[in-house]
């Protein structure tokens, strides 16, 4: 209840701002990112839901959350109830720890934790980060570890990775290998939004 009190009077001091076209009200407007159905796409082996294509005002909205915005993060959220299959658990692909510094929290595990509560996961740890890429062949050998699993051991339990923005793939692809190695079944993930 006090936080509740908390968090009306802080929406009053600073009203969530629409991270797509900065109106007032919601994090993220119902013109930015109109209710409808789910971008569906196949990776190697998984499937992908968007809620859409990043471009324009969702793509806006994506990067206000990168740098920082919580009523983002919120309105995302929000959006994403309701999109967890049943008897899954949500499991979000982690930023580095630097990143994390920065921007003082990670988006993704936010979001996973104000969306879905207690059916969130978040036992994946970058362990290298992404500007490794294309160093020679030594670094794109380790490049295949750069994500850890840190929490105790899945047993076979159902897990839907969650993640900003997908581009080719190949980070859900290492993550979802990570967590099958841990023990997880993975066959999907829930991303806010896909390049087209
Ligand atoms: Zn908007």
């Amino acid at each position: 209840m006090e936080r509740m009190r908390l968090r009306a009077l802080l929406d009053f001091a600073f009203p969530p701002q629409c991270g797509g076209c900065e109106r007032t009200g919601s994090g993220l407007c119902d013109t930015c990112l109109p209710p409808g159905p789910l971008i569906e796409r196949g990776l190697p082996s998984l499937n992908v839901s968007a809620l859409g294509i990043y471009d324009g005002a969702l793509r806006r909205a994506v990067l206000a959350l990168k740098s920082g915005r919580r009523d983002v993060a919120e309105a995302f959220a929000e959006k994403l109830r309701t999109r967890l299959p049943a008897n899954t658990i949500a499991v979000p692909v982690p930023t580095t720890a630097a990143r994390r510094r920065q921007r003082g929290f990670d988006g993704c595990e936010l979001i996973a934790l104000l969306a879905f509560g207690s059916r969130v996961a978040p036992g994946l740890m970058q362990v290298r980060g992404e500007t490794q890429r294309g160093r020679g062949r030594e670094a794109r050998l380790s490049h295949r570890q750069r994500f850890r699993w840190r929490a105790a051991p899945l047993n076979g339990s159902r897990i839907v990775l969650l993640d900003d923005v997908v581009t080719t793939g190949a980070t859900l692809e290492e993550c979802a290998r990570t967590v099958r190695g841990a023990g997880g079944m993975v066959t999907q993930a829930l991303v806010i939004a896909t390049v087209p």
